[in-house]
């Protein structure tokens, strides 16, 4: 009897535990979208995302979208009808999602756009990213002084890339880099020898290398063949950066006599960096997606939790319906001369793989 007493009292003791240990391991379940896994930065905002997330307890189903609208769509409404607790979307088309995403706001799912803004809809509730206006304002200062200004007069030839017209993220870079350029380029120090300005011209469609690199290919043979130098280039992203230095290098620029224009960048992705410590990419702005992936993941666990998020910017990001509240994290310049203290000793890149 006392055998199967403590028996019964052992079973009920592990019972117990089994359900405690079920419920800390399940918070729900966390839909995250991300756009592409062509660009090593989702690749990265995702891992964190998740890890953080199930660190915490929820389940996770994260999913990539090859950068195709439709696929992301389906993503979605797929996702809701699994009942997710939250969604955390890095969306490819900001506008496309609104009919999905009144189907999420019936069933009481939080939404939070993560990193670019999900526009057209009211059923958004937050925004997390990085202060984009100031992006383009480190993307164009960081020209200036690769460039020598003001110490160097110029006149200067530069050239202008935008990112992708139907991300709302690129409009911020570009205006934020042009609060800057514009000056510049009214009082003749800066000289854009093709003409494009305008997120109109020089906006590069789903943030494309291989766009960018033709059209700065097209650029070159119509404006710099007589041979006239082009001093730098503004590059919003990486990516295009690298597709920009194809088109320089196959018309010979990178020698010492046709040393390389000044070309920036962003995200830090190791590929870019390694460009930078061999001069032919100038710099990058270090977006930590550890640090956005924490703040997304701290703000979805606190309104699940039933908390209020606190300290969000309530002016900056409309979407058209209403102002969506948001979490805005501080972006970096990097260069050859800072690469190893923001991205390697922080631990975001290691050294190896810059080898
Ligand atoms: C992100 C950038 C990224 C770009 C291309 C933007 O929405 O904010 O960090 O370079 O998309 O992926």
């Amino acid at each position: 009897m006392k055998i199967i007493k403590t028996l019964v009292a052992a079973l009920a003791v592990s019972i117990a535990a089994m359900s405690a240990t079920a419920y800390a391991a399940d918070k729900g379940l966390i839909g995250v979208l991300m756009p592409t896994k062509t660009s090593q930065r989702w690749i990265n905002d995702g891992d964190a995302v998740k890890s953080q997330l199930e660190a915490l307890g929820y389940t996770v189903d994260l999913q990539y979208a090859q950068d195709d609208i439709p696929n992301q769509l389906s993503q979605l409404e797929n996702e809701i009808t699994k009942g997710p607790k939250a969604l955390i979307i890095a969306s490819i088309d900001g506008t496309t999602l609104s009919d999905a995403l009144q189907k999420a706001a019936d069933a009481g799912v939080v939404v939070v756009a993560y990193d670019r803004l999900i526009k057209k809809t009211a059923n958004v509730d937050y925004y997390t990213t990085f202060d984009n206006f100031g992006v383009g304002v480190i993307q164009a200062n960081s020209l200036l002084k690769g460039l020598g200004y003001p110490d160097k007069k110029g006149p200067f030839n530069i050239e202008l890339f935008g990112g992708s017209p139907d991300d709302n993220n690129a409009f911020f870079f570009y205006n934020g880099a042009m609060s800057i350029l514009q000056p510049l380029i009214d009082s003749k120090v800066l000289v854009v020898k093709s003409g494009q300005t305008g997120m109109d011209k020089v906006g590069t469609l789903r943030w494309l290398a291989a766009t960018a690199q033709a059209r700065m290919d097209n650029l070159l043979s119509a404006n710099y063949s007589d041979g006239s130098r082009v001093d730098g280039v503004l590059s919003p992203y990486d990516g295009l950066s690298r597709g920009i230095t194809a088109s320089l290098r196959a018309v010979g620029y990178g020698t010492d006599a046709q040393p390389w224009p000044i070309v920036t960048g962003q995200d830090a992705e190791t590929a870019s960096v390694k460009l930078i410590i061999s001069g032919e990419q100038y710099s990058t702005v270090f977006k930590d997606t550890r640090e956005l992936a924490k703040a997304t993941v701290g703000l979805v666990d606190k309104v699940l939790s039933g908390g209020k998020p606190d300290g969000l910017d309530t002016k900056t990001y409309n979407n058209d319906v209403k102002v969506v509240p948001s979490i805005l994290l501080t972006p970096h310049e990097v260069d050859k001369s800072n690469y190893q203290a923001l991205v390697v000793d922080s631990g975001y890149i290691k050294a190896d793989d810059l080898k």
